[in-house]
């Protein structure tokens, strides 16, 4: 099952463009099966997301991107909203523990200059404490996707794949490939624990696909 992990729409995102109408045509069109509407720090986007798709059929997932000390983070699973810019990484572990959610940086390399060596110092303590990394950021220089999974590779970390799409071209463009079928925000959590799935580019699944 291929879903794109990591999208901003306009009902949940100010900094977002992109529509609910043409977000659900676009992903058809795509073959993409799913969507993950990853709002800041809100569900209430994601929320307005599902009312609006309503009986349409098409599976629409709920999580949200949360700034941290160590970057952006994305949550499933949170049965809360939090505050901008107040949370630490390790407040948001606690959050997470204490709600069952799961965290997974999101684009962790994005603006890292390998020519001066220069990284968001990480912690290897962070690595106990989430179930994947983004490999596949629609929104990053491929660069930044090559160090992500460089980062993924040495924490034996499984990645994931979304656009981080906040118009319509960029939907799709990164996705993540499930093993199973996921048809609620809690088989999403247990599939991200479990590590059954990859991050890829669309265009790379289809092109292997052919
Ligand atoms: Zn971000
Ligand atoms: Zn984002």
């Amino acid at each position: 099952m291929i879903i794109d992990l990591h999208i901003h729409t306009n009902l949940g995102s100010i900094c977002s463009q992109l529509g609910p109408d043409e977000l659900l045509v676009r992903v058809r069109e795509l073959g993409i099966d799913g969507i993950c509407v990853t709002d800041h720090h809100s569900h209430r986007g994601a929320n307005r997301m599902l009312e609006y798709a309503g009986d349409r059929g098409y599976p629409i997932f709920r999580g949200v991107e949360i700034y941290t000390d160590y970057g952006d983070m994305l949550v499933f699973g949170l049965k809360r909203d939090t505050r901008y810019h107040l949370t630490t990484f390790w407040e948001l572990v606690e959050m997470a523990e204490a709600d069952g959610a799961v965290i997974i940086p999101a684009h962790p390399c994005r603006g890292w200059d390998p020519k001066h060596g220069h990284r968001h110092a990480f912690p290897r303590e962070m690595a106990d404490h989430i179930v994947a990394i983004e490999t596949h950021n629609g929104a990053n220089k491929h660069r930044s996707n090559l160090q992500a999974q460089e980062l993924a590779r040495e924490w034996g970390k499984p990645g994931v794949g979304g656009s981080d799409a906040h118009a319509l071209w960029q939907v799709g463009k990164c996705v993540t490939v499930f093993e199973r079928e996921i048809s609620s925000e809690e088989d999403l959590v247990r599939e991200l624990r479990e590590g059954r799935f990859f991050g890829a580019y669309l265009e790379e699944l289809r092109r292997e696909a052919v």
